[in-house]
Formats: C-alpha cells, structure tokens, sequence
C-alpha cells in the first residue's frame, strides 16, 4: 500500500495565480529538493500531519504519518465539492508514485518547483491543472544544484507537463527585488510553447520596483499572455 508523509490537510481557496479564489483541498507534502531564499514553508517531514476537518476552524487533528491512499482519499471526499485538489509542499513531484496511486473524483492541481522531471512525466495523464515554477538566479543561492542544472530540469519539466486541451499549465516566475529582465524573458521564452499563461509574482516582502515589473510584463506580452498576479493569502489572512 502506497503512503507519503504529509505536513498538513485542509481546505481553503487558492491565493496565487489565474485560479485565484477557486476552492481546493491542499495537501502539502512534506520533503524539498531545492532550498529557495524566500522559502516560508517548513518542509521536513514530521511524526504527523496536521488536518482541519472544519474550514477556516483552525482547529487541527494530529494523524501518524506517512499517510496511506485510502485514508486521503476518504478525508479529501469529506470536504465536499471543491474546484481541484492542491498538491504542494514542499515539493509533491518527490511523492509522484503515491499521487499517481490517489483516486480522486476532483481534478489534481499541480503546485511545483518543476526541477524533476522525470517524476513529472509520471504525472503527465493525471493532472488537469500545473501551476509550475520558473527560478530566477537569485532566489537560489541556498540550493545544492547549478542555476544552469535548474533552468534545464525546469524546461523539461514543462515539456513533460505541457498545456493540453485537458490540462492548463502556466507559469509562475517569483520576483525577488532584484533580478534579471534578460533572464526572465528568455526562460518564458523557452517554456512559452508549453503554457498557457505566464505569471509574475512579486515576492511578498521585498517586491521589485513597479517600474520594472510593467516594463517585464510589456515584453514578455509579445510572447504569451502574461499577467502581474500578486499573492493573496497574506491580504486575507489565510493559508
Ligand atoms: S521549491 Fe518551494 S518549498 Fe522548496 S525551497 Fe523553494 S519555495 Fe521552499
């Protein structure tokens, strides 16, 4: 029987990107390849997963981990009607036998670093949405991979995980306050045949300059519909 250590399971609406405000499931997984700067997301795996049975309650039930399918799959139907079931972490792509075992009657909503690959493409007939990273150079200082090892994994992981008519697939570049508009436009660009859309997102705390980041948008506008979607769990005071 399959099972994956899980941080947390609860219900909430999405915060980032052009699904804004669409209700989900989140199950965060725990585990991360990559070490991010602006990472605020505890990723090591833990004696237990925290789950809110009640939305918005806060109040939490500690269940063992790792978690077997089963058992997800009933607390994901216990939510009701949701929009997709949010797979993140951490990084979801490290548990894709596990996920690819879920049988689940909502669509699956890929939220990833989109560094492996070939874990990717174990995942290619079973997800309907792909909300995937793009890392500029800055924000990876911390991780043990090259930049250059990064930006290939992440090309070929969007060519694994490309938009389809059954699946949407975007792209999420975080913007750190300083970063390279060269960069950027040419990593788009290697991915603009697979996306549908590409988002910037400014990092919370320290966002680039207003300036900068239309004048991203205008050229990147020449190469796929690209939009300046801010996260808004922080507004809303929400995870
Ligand atoms: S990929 Fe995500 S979870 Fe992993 S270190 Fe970066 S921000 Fe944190």
């Amino acid at each position: 029987m399959a099972s994956a250590p899980l941080l947390e399971v609860f219900c909430s609406v999405q915060g980032e990107g052009p699904f804004l405000g669409v209700r989900q499931v989140f199950l965060r997984f725990a585990g991360c390849n990559l070490a991010c700067d602006y990472c605020d997301t505890a990723v090591k795996p833990e004696p237990h997963c925290r789950v809110e049975r009640i939305p918005g309650s806060g109040e939490e039930e500690l269940l063992k981990n790792p978690l077997g399918v089963e058992l997800l799959e009933g607390l994901v139907e216990s939510y009701g009607r949701v929009h997709s079931v949010a797979l993140t972490g951490g990084e979801p792509l490290l548990h894709a036998d596990f996920i690819r075992a879920l049988r689940l009657k909502a669509p699956l909503y890929l939220e990833s670093n989109m560094t492996l690959p070939e874990e990717a493409a174990k995942l290619r007939r079973r997800l309907s949405f792909v909300a995937g990273d793009f890392k500029v150079r800055e924000v990876l200082h911390g991780s043990r991979r090259s930049y250059e090892e990064v930006r290939e994994a992440t090309i070929a992981s969007f060519r694994a995980l490309r938009s389809t008519r059954r699946r949407y697939t975007f792209c999420k570049v975080i913007l750190p306050k300083r970063f390279s508009a060269g960069e950027v436009l040419a990593n788009v660009e290697a991915v603009a045949g697979y996306i549908n859309m590409a988002v910037l997102q400014p990092v919370w705390q320290r966002p680039p300059p207003k300036q900068e980041l239309l004048a991203l948008q205008a050229e990147l506008l020449d190469v796929v519909e690209t939009r300046i979607i801010p996260q808004t769990h922080k507004v809303l005071a929400m995870r």
